[in-house]
């Protein structure tokens, strides 16, 4: 357990209904009392006012909540702060917590401590953000879940048996003239070799539901882009997320499609409509498309495909790719036979086969799975890689031991199994992959 209280404010920078001053550690009620105008009680929320105890001014009217170790979100003792949500408010709520004794948290620190005090396990941990930053309701149900020990329930029974034949195998090395009870090595190797590769399986799936897909719609000016993605933005609008990072005020706005969430790169640049100049239009799709997973690449069906075209179909490489090929409203001109992808006929005019294109597209990056709604989805590219060296270490040493190579070198490869499943759950840990996680929050969370 940590000896020091640490504080910070846990809502979003700017003016809202209310914003929260969030304070964890053996200190929190002792310094949020000597700031309070009343007294605390735990699990109660309190009303009062938030006064500057060496002037006496009143910083803000509040209600206060106040729970007391261990059944918190940290396990420690918590003192929530609700104050009105301008930027001023909390910020001298939090500078009169911080005289008081509290010091600033890191990012990211009060779900570490939950995850040290063992309130929750690693993936759980994660899941914390990917609730804060699903964009789907399908990334968000798996997120929940995922914060529900979902992946992390399998995970723990996947390392129990192991651990299980482990053991064994070591007592059979150090005491051989003992009688140890027989165990059936193969089978449990391989049972639990099944269940990791099924896990695998599901991954790639999983990581599209809860990153999305950086999808680029290019194209020549005038074929219909912006067209069509108001169309699909009308009909199924993400929310739109501020770009950490970046300077620039840039919003990413994302079509939520089939509960995947395609993230739309560039649309500045596209939304300028149609009086843009060709060659610079050409070398915005082209810079989009190397950021991509995707590429949505509309043609005017109503025309012959031009030049322009076809240096842009060159130019998309080995993504995946659906042809748009818009203006089926009009009489089709085009001769389509050089693109060698996917096509749907479109109208953005009229809405004509926007349902095609959508299904088309989401088919185009799951490629067909269809993932039920109660599987146990690994969607973490740090969870798959734990769970491909899960693998690869398990199956050399079911190999070793079937070809009846020495138990300790069958050990060597299933200990390297068990700890990179406990990477997952964090049972097994370094402090750089803490470091490595934790820096993703923000302060605050
Ligand atoms: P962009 O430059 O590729 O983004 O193209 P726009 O979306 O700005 O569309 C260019 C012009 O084509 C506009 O006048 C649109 O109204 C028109 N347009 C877009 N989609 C269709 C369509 O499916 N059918 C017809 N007839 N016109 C369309």
């Amino acid at each position: 357990m940590y000896q020091d209280t640490i504080a910070a404010v846990s809502t979003p920078i700017g003016e809202g209904g209310i914003g929260i001053v969030r304070l964890s550690g053996p200190e929190s009620q002792a310094i949020a009392n000597r700031l309070f105008t009343r007294r605390l009680e735990s699990r109660r929320l309190v009303y009062g006012h938030i006064v500057d105890p060496t002037t006496g001014d009143v910083v803000d009217e509040v209600l206060v909540a106040y729970m007391s170790a261990p059944h918190t979100y940290t396990r420690e003792d918590i003192v929530e702060v609700n104050c009105h949500g301008g930027p001023m408010a909390l910020q001298r709520v939090l500078e009169l917590a911080l005289r008081e004794g509290a010091r600033l948290a890191n990012p990211g620190e009060f779900t570490l401590r939950a995850f040290l005090s063992g309130r929750i396990d690693l993936a759980q941990a994660e899941s914390v953000l990917d609730v804060i930053q699903a964009k789907t309701q399908a990334g968000l149900r798996l997120a929940v879940q995922g914060l529900g020990g979902r992946l992390s329930q399998p995970i723990r029974q996947l390392r129990h048996d192991l651990t299980d034949v482990l053991a064994y195998l070591t007592a059979r090395v150090d005491f051989p003239e003992d009688e140890v009870e027989e165990q059936n090595v193969s089978e449990s190797l391989r049972a639990a070799l099944a269940s990791i590769q099924e896990l695998v399986s599901t991954a790639d799936a999983g990581i599209i539901y809860r990153q999305g897909v950086r999808t680029a719609i290019v194209g020549r000016p005038n074929v219909g882009k912006s067209s069509l993605l108001n169309r699909l933005l009308r009909e199924s609008r993400a929310i739109v997320t501020p770009t950490p990072g970046t300077t620039r005020d840039t919003v990413e706005e994302a079509a939520n499609i089939k509960g995947i969430a395609f993230v739309l790169i560039d649309t500045a640049g596209i939304m300028d409509g149609g009086n843009e100049i060709e060659a610079l239009a050409i070398e915005r799709s082209r810079r989009a498309i190397d950021k991509a997973d995707f590429v949505l690449f509309v043609v005017d069906g109503s025309e012959p495909l031009t030049e322009a075209d076809c240096t842009l179909a060159e130019s998309i490489g080995a993504r995946p790719v659906l042809v748009a090929v818009n203006k089926c409203d009009l009489s089709p001109k085009a001769e389509l036979d050089g693109l060698p992808w996917l096509r749907v006929h479109t109208s953005a005019l009229t809405g004509e086969g926007i349902p095609e294109l959508e299904s088309a597209m989401a088919s185009a990056i799951l490629g067909g799975t269809v993932v039920p709604s109660d599987a146990v989805l690994v969607a973490s590219p740090r969870h798959k890689d734990a769970l491909v060296r899960a693998d690869r270490g398990l199956s050399l040493a079911l190999a070793s031991f079937e070809e009846g190579a020495p138990e300790d070198l069958v050990t060597i490869d299933l200990t390297a199994a068990i700890n990179a499943l406990g990477e997952i759950t964090g049972e097994t840990v370094t402090e750089e992959l803490l470091d490595a996680i934790f820096s993703r929050f923000c302060i605050g969370k």
